[in-house]
């Protein structure tokens, strides 16, 4: 049985139990459903499966404030923190330096991580018809707002384009993350990529609280009548790739998070305290720039540059540049 019962168009807040700690404290992940007087889509939104990664989680405490939620059709299960234990300790992981989104679906009897997965699975997941998960890069690295997910999928497909971000990718599911999940339960749900973990950026907060927004419209939750850009102006990437340092040291970045860049355009120099051993960071493709270090201090072999290619990166730079430029919601 279910732990969370809503009536029609009841609001109401609740402790999903996952485990008790070795100090004997309870973890619950803190969930608020809003049920819809009319029947609909059962959405999910959640942050912070990685602990550290907040820009969700700010994205969802303003969505639960938006007026465009007073008439909902549906339900919307609001879960800001999935991992509570990595979010109250500034952390990625759980104790067991376990990455949650590596355990699903999880087990009742297993890890932590498994256990937390397993409540988030079973009590969430389970009963919704879509979803939506938001992240950021790494710690001291940092993304273009991108969505990505199984664009092959029709349903998938299209929530990605009501989402509304110039960057899709269509990537592959990593063993245990919950896309895999969902995937398996065949309910389509999105990823949401954007910014850097431990930080909240504005552009990044606003362009996915309006992503959630139109794509709830579009699946006929709500009435919301924000920005919206023509399928022809949203681009699925063909590839992406890590450009590596090719040796270690301090970095002298000269292209950024948006920039188009040429196969072997130099992209920023590694070079020693001196600055004599000076190596150039080349461009393994061309396209555009969707993810960057935000820290250069580097070892040799760290990722620094996420470079995705697609069909004409011009197009998709002038997309990006109005969209890095433009001052999205109130
Ligand atoms: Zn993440």
């Amino acid at each position: 049985m279910s732990k969370i019962e809503v009536a029609k168009g009841e609001r109401k807040k609740f402790n999903l139990n996952v485990a008790r700690l070795y100090d004997f404290t309870e973890m619950n992940i803190p969930v608020e459903v809003i049920c819809g007087k009319k029947e609909g889509p059962r959405l999910f939104i959640s942050a912070a499966i990685h602990g550290d990664e907040i820009n969700g989680v700010e994205i969802i405490k303003r969505l639960l404030n938006h007026k465009a939620l007073k008439n909902i059709c549906g339900t919307l299960y609001a879960v800001p923190i999935v991992n509570v234990f990595g979010y109250n300790n500034k952390s990625r992981y759980l104790p067991d330096r376990r990455d949650l989104n590596r355990h699903f679906p999880g087990s009742q009897n297993g890890s932590l991580a498994g256990q937390l997965a397993y409540t988030f699975m079973s009590e969430i997941v389970k009963h919704c018809t879509h979803g939506i998960d938001l992240h950021t890069g790494a710690i001291h690295r940092s993304n273009l707002p991108q969505i990505r997910a199984d664009l092959d999928d029709a349903e998938t497909n299209k929530l990605a384009h009501a989402f509304n971000v110039p960057v899709m990718i269509n990537s592959k599911l990593p063993d245990g993350s919950l896309r895999e999940a969902a995937r398996a339960l065949k309910i389509p749900m999105l990823l949401f990529e954007g910014g850097e973990a431990l930080r909240h950026d504005e552009h990044v907060i606003r362009s996915g609280l309006n992503g959630i927004l139109t794509l709830m419209d579009e699946i006929g939750m709500i009435s919301f009548k924000g920005k919206k850009a023509e399928d022809e102006k949203l681009f699925i990437a063909l590839s992406s790739t890590w450009v590596r340092a090719p040796q270690s040291g301090s970095l002298r970045q000269l292209k950024h998070i948006g920039h188009r860049v040429q196969k072997d355009q130099i992209l920023g120099y590694i070079s020693d305290p001196f600055g004599s051993q000076k190596v150039a960071i080349k461009a393994s493709c061309t396209g555009i720039i969707i993810g960057a270090v935000t820290m250069p201090l580097l070892n040799k072999g760290d990722a620094v540059f996420h470079i995705a290619s697609f069909d004409n990166s011009k197009d998709v730079k002038e997309q990006v540049d109005d969209f890095l430029d433009e001052k999205i919601g109130p």
